[in-house]
């Protein structure tokens, strides 16, 4: 009795032994693939700051939405060709931690832009501790809808209830005016109603904030004027303790293209040559400063520095740490 035990005992395990190991005759297993990818954020500190990315969604910009030359468009679809991952962007939150207000500056697209591609940032915000009511200041830097379609639902209720939203007033006026979306071409219809639609809970419960100069609405934050892309396009510049991020909107969509050739533009830009004007003037200025810029489109996590490179401007991405600060590598144990 004893022995027959042992021998079941024996056969069990070496047939788990062989599952576990895999060994010649054990039955293939199947190697299910995990097509997910965790919610994302990246964080980092900018002075006292804390500054979270917080991932909405990734997409492939369209190379017709691009404005150029010939020979640039020609050069675009040979790069494309050369590397089909060259207009992979991104959209992209960011939330502002000062200490005393946690500041959102653009909200992702919800389910108004990308036809499902998009509208992840409130799970990014929740894996990065955080909830919707947390949230007290909305800045946005336009009201196209990747930028703010975050904002509302689908069916018209405020995703961020105790937050005070601010646009530029001449942004506002723009997209909110009945009389110019009457005088609009048809394609820009949609633009038009996804903005009405996606303030109007905010303006009925008296959430709705515009600017039109240079007024102080958080200690430490400039406001800077990036008119172009549409009428009150507007960067936020944020400094503390030497250190300074700006959230520049849309002053970049295709990285790759439109930093080397800041002439090429896109066609939602409302003013193309002045969007053009605008990125030339912000990429000089720019490059020899030590600024950390948030941009929506750039890849994830869309946080980077500029450079000049050649005729043009290189970018510096941030690189993943899990440390505040890095400090050089000893070799010492
Ligand atoms: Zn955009």
């Amino acid at each position: 009795m004893l022995k027959k035990h042992s021998i079941r005992f024996s056969a069990a395990l070496l047939a788990a032994l062989a599952a576990f190991v895999g060994g010649p005759n054990a039955a293939p297993r199947a190697a299910q693939q995990h097509p997910d990818q965790a919610p994302g954020f990246y964080r980092l500190k900018v002075g006292d700051l804390e500054v979270t990315a917080l991932f909405d969604g990734t997409g492939v910009f369209d190379p017709h939405w691009l404005n150029g030359t010939t020979a640039a468009m020609n050069g675009v679809q040979q790069a494309l060709h050369d590397d089909p991952h060259l207009l992979d962007v991104a959209d992209t939150g960011f939330l502002v931690n000062t200490g005393k207000q946690r500041i959102l500056v653009d909200a992702g697209a919800g389910g108004w832009w990308g036809g499902g591609a998009f509208g992840r940032l409130v799970r990014s915000l929740r894996s990065a501790g955080y909830t919707p009511e947390d949230v007290n200041i909305v800045l946005v830097t336009h009201l196209h809808a990747d930028h703010v379609g975050g904002l509302t639902t689908e069916d018209g209720k405020r995703v961020f209830p105790h937050a005070d939203v601010y646009v530029a007033k001449a942004e506002s006026d723009f997209w909110l005016s009945p009389d110019i979306a009457a005088r609009a071409p048809e394609d820009a219809q949609p633009f038009f109603q996804s903005a009405q639609a996606i303030a109007a809970p905010y303006i009925t419960a008296g959430k709705w904030h515009t600017f039109s100069g240079s007024e102080r609405l958080v200690d430490g934050m400039e406001l800077v004027p990036l008119s172009g892309h549409t009428p009150g396009h507007t960067g936020y510049e944020f400094a503390s303790r030497g250190q300074k991020v700006l959230f520049w909107g849309d002053i970049v969509h295709a990285l790759r293209v439109q930093l080397q050739r800041p002439e090429v533009t896109a066609t939602f830009d409302i003013d193309q040559s002045a969007a053009a004007a605008t990125r030339h003037q912000l990429l000089t200025r720019l490059a020899p400063e030590d600024v950390l810029i948030a941009g929506p489109h750039m890849n994830f996590p869309a946080l980077g520095r500029l450079h000049k490179d050649g005729n043009g401007y290189g970018w510096a991405p941030v690189v993943f740490t899990d440390r505040w600060n890095t400090a050089p590598l000893s070799p010492q144990k």
